[in-house]
This record gives structure tokens, sequence and C-alpha cells, in this order.
């Protein structure tokens, strides 16, 4: 899941303030499950627009913004004349899905509501934690599927740095240390052996932006 969080309304009233007609696009998936960009929050969202004199021209949730097919079949056919009637349009999804509608509706004015924050894992519907950050070349295999870029502050990848204290980390207290996890893990898995593994440094070229892969059709 991409976690967001809703922008304050000043700073998006803020980019609307040159606009009248708005017409705004909503996330069906993690932005619904986060209750960032749902259907509820665009509602509430279109509410407090009208509120202050705006006019909605429509608004849809895209099952997945970031899935360009699904953006075109919402904005350029189901709701065009409503996109038509706009003057700007207000999308509550991570950047992606923005990037998406942005481009999908190249001849207007897109800005986000929301701001991405990392990719997670779902602990429960009002909790998060981050678990990737998309590297470009995992290295789960021998971390026991714990991973140091997102979980360590420091991305350390061949153990703890000796700052950590009672099993936390010097960075955040609150926290367990990345590297006490991943050697409990192994320990588990009796699988403490992968750990005397020297791994070279990591190929960062990978995280070089902008990144694209072109699959080609089996
Ligand atoms: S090593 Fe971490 S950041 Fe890289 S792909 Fe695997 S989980 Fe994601
Ligand atoms: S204490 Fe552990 S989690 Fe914290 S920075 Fe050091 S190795 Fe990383």
């Amino acid at each position: 899941m991409i976690v967001t969080e809703q922008k304050a309304f000043t700073e998006i009233v803020g980019y609307l303030n040159p606009y009248k007609r708005l017409f705004i696009v909503g996330c069906g998936s993690c932005a619904t499950a986060w209750h960032t960009g749902g259907e509820t929050e665009v509602r509430e969202m279109a509410g407090k627009l009208q509120d202050m004199g705006k006019i909605i021209t429509g608004w849809v949730v895209v099952e997945e913004p970031c899935d360009e097919r699904k953006t075109k079949r919402e904005l350029q056919r189901a709701h065009a004349a409503e996109v038509a009637e706009a003057e700007a349009l207000l999308v509550m999804a991570c950047g992606a899905g923005t990037g998406t509608v942005a481009m999908a509706i190249p001849d207007k004015p897109i800005y986000p509501a929301l701001n991405s924050l990392y990719l997670a894992r779902l602990e429960r519907l009002t909790r998060t934690d981050e678990r990737c950050v998309l590297c470009g070349e995992c290295v789960l295999a021998w971390t026991g599927g714990i991973c140091p870029l997102a979980t360590c502050p420091k991305g350390l990848l061949n153990g703890p740095c000796g700052g950590y204290k009672d099993g936390h980390c010097e960075v955040d207290q609150s926290k367990e240390c990345a590297w006490v996890a991943i050697y409990q893990r192994m320990k588990n898995l009796d699988s403490l052996e992968m750990l005397e593994t020297i791994h070279p440094p990591k190929d960062f070229s990978k995280m070089t932006h902008p990144r694209r892969v072109d699959k080609t059709p089996a």
C-alpha cells in the first residue's frame, strides 16, 4: 500500500484559488483503504469546496488511478463532459495516481490533495509501517524478509551500526533496531549463517530517477 496523508485544506484552497469549477478524482485502492481519498473523503472535500462557493462539476473514484487505462476510461469517456466543464482537477491519490491523471488530461491544471509518504505494510486499519523503498535490487532473501533499507534509518546492509541499545535503534529509541529484528528472524529460521556473508555496496544506480520498465508482451 502507498500511505498518503491529506494536505492541509488551506494549502489545497491556495492552489484552487484561481478556479471556480472543479472536478475531483479519488482513488479506489490505497487512498480508499487508508481513508485519504476514497468516496467518503471525496464527498467531504466536495462539500467543503462547495461551502466556499466552488462548483463541483463532478467527481469519480477511479479504481486505480495509477493505471492509465482505468483513468482514461473514467476521465476521457465516462466523465468526459464533467471534466470538460471543470477549469481544474483535484486529485485525491498518491503521486503516481496524480501524475497519471495529469497525463490523461493534458489540457487542464491538476492539483494534488494528498502527500505520498511511503510504501507500507497495512498492519491494521489504523496502522502501517514502511516496508520497501523500491530500491530495484531486493535483498530480502538474506535478511529474512525484513528490509534494512526501509526499517533501518541508516539503511545498513551488513549488520547493525553498533549504536543500538537494549535492542532499540539509536536514531529512534521507540523502535526496535532493524538488525536485531533481522537477527531474531534468521535465528528463528535457523539460518544465522546467512548473516556471515559480507555483501558489497549496493548498486544505488537502480534508484536513479526517472525509472521505467517496458515489458515485452508475452
Ligand atoms: S531490499 Fe527493501 S527496498 Fe529493496 S526491493 Fe527489497 S524490500 Fe524494497
Ligand atoms: S540502531 Fe539499528 S536500526 Fe538504528 S541505525 Fe543502527 S543499525 Fe539501523
